[in-house]
């Protein structure tokens, strides 16, 4: 791309020019927040009309919700974790539970992990022969390290159990059988952080995870950072191995900022597309999923009180089902109502991406019953969210595919990369934060 025009948006004539974030989602404002420590003029630049990214929230009905449940694992990074709790106690404090989760399993409603009674009744003697002799199976096999996600969750969890549950998930969700995922999306599933069938401890913020990132954008303001909302960016400007500015367009106009020195929280194979001499990742691409979603109000008796249940049925599109009066019990406090929140998940190019809003609030609508909902609930009114490339996919060969794009990317000596989109990886907040605050000094120093 040529040099665009560029402009200095800081209004400070004369000041040196600021290092540009791309992103005002956690590993974004986590950046500009580490770039304002070390005294470095920041202008953050977004294209969604708010800030917190994927962490963001919504107003729908009178309410505040979240893009799908979203929580703060307490088990998570310390300085992460410190970092979240001292802003979500200022925008109104943080309710801890312990989360109480279902799933559907052929079909039928049960706890999440069931008990031994749901999983007799639910595959007979036989069948729950099967998963514990799978489990016996796999602690007794030593074979050396797994090379695919499939091979990592047999050895943990035993064949049975795997055809059972993680395959129909993994397709669902990711679009991929766990044979054509890498051994590292097991330990991302299993890790100590995101148990799989562990008690899982929930940290969700009063007024919304939202309120948290619009806490920390406030005081980034307050000290001086400049966040520019509904203004998103088109390309990069570059001057041999350095990048120079960023090509944005807002409602009115495209226009140039001068950077120092670029952080971005975009996908990397978008940012590779805005560098000259770049080329798409080699080997598999780095995929990302997208995720729709489906809220829906409704009135009379719901009958599922569960925080989400997980559908592990692929004859259901629906993958979670979340009851947000639940999920955060403020909500619909004293009213006879309640949302419930579906998530779809698609490739963006199959029917689930084709149907119209209207439709796919009507499938959600017809699977209500299947996920232990009562029929009689009326569904007052909906609303459908597309979240576009949403869950990055760790597929089979990504490590390969993130060295390259390393190789192609390093050398552009003032850019870094954070977040889940930047580094590609099935990463929650507590990650992004820690992401965007470990930012190398190449960019903290970065010579304007
Ligand atoms: C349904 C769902 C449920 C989730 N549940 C949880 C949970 O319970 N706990 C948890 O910790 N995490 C959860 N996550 C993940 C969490 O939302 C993300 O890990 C987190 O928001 C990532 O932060 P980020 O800053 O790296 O990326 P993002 O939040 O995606 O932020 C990236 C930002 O970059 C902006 N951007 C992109 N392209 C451009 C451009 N060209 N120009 C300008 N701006 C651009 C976007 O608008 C966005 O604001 C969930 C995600 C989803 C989809």
């Amino acid at each position: 791309m040529s040099a665009p025009a560029v402009e200095d948006v800081t209004g400070r004539e004369g000041t040196d020019q600021p290092v540009v974030v791309i992103g005002a989602g956690p590993a974004g404002l986590a950046a500009a927040e580490h770039l304002l420590d070390a005294g470095v003029q920041v202008v953050v630049v977004d294209g969604a009309p708010a800030v917190g990214g994927l962490s963001r929230s919504i107003e729908l009905w009178g309410h505040r919700f979240d893009l799908g449940p979203h929580s703060f694992l307490s088990d998570s990074h310390p300085e992460s974790v410190a970092r979240w709790l001292d802003l979500a106690g200022a925008v109104g404090g943080v309710e801890r539970t312990e989360a109480v989760r279902s799933a559907v399993w052929r079909g039928r409603v049960v706890g999440f992990p069931p008990s031994p009674a749901q999983v007799l009744r639910t595959v007979g003697a036989l069948g729950a022969a099967r998963l514990a002799g799978g489990r016996v199976a796999a602690t007794l096999d030593r074979r050396g390290p797994a090379a695919t996600a499939h091979e990592a969750l047999v050895a943990r969890h035993g064949r049975a159990v795997v055809e059972e549950l993680f395959v129909p998930y993994t397709r669902k969700y990711l679009g991929a059988h766990p044979r054509e995922l890498s051994a590292a999306f097991a330990d991302k599933l299993q890790g100590t952080r995101r148990g799989w069938s562990g008690p899982v401890d929930l940290l969700t913020p009063r007024e919304g995870t939202g309120a948290v990132w619009e806490e920390l954008a406030r005081r980034l303001r307050a000290r001086g950072a400049r966040i520019l909302l509904d203004t998103r960016v088109v390309g990069l400007s570059t001057s041999g191995t350095r990048v120079t500015g960023v090509q944005v367009r807002d409602a009115g106009a495209e226009f140039g900022i001068g950077a120092r020195a670029v952080v971005s929280s975009v996908p990397a194979p978008v940012l590779l597309r805005w560098l000259p001499g770049t080329r798409a990742p080699a080997g598999p691409a780095l995929r990302s999923r997208d995720t729709h979603l489906v809220h829906l109000l409704v009135e009379g008796p719901v009958g599922q009180d569960s925080h989400y249940v997980t559908a592990y049925d692929e004859s259901l599109r629906v993958g979670r089902l979340t009851n947000t009066r639940v999920w955060r019990p403020g909500t619909f406090r004293d009213e006879p109502r309640t949302a419930l929140c579906a998530e779809f998940w698609s490739s963006g190019d199959d029917d689930l991406a084709a149907r119209s809003d209207h439709e796919l609030a009507q499938l959600a609508v017809s699977e209500l019953p299947a996920f232990g909902v009562d029929p009689r609930v009326r569904v007052l009114d909906h609303h459908v969210l597309r979240l576009p490339r949403s869950v990055p996919v760790l597929t089979l060969g990504v490590e390969a595919a993130r060295a390259d794009v390393d190789e192609q990317l390093d050398r552009f000596v003032n850019l870094a990369r954070v977040g889940r989109h930047g580094r590609h990886d099935w990463d929650g907040q507590e990650d992004s934060l820690l992401t965007g605050r470990s930012i190398g000094a190449h960019v903290l120093t970065a010579d304007a």
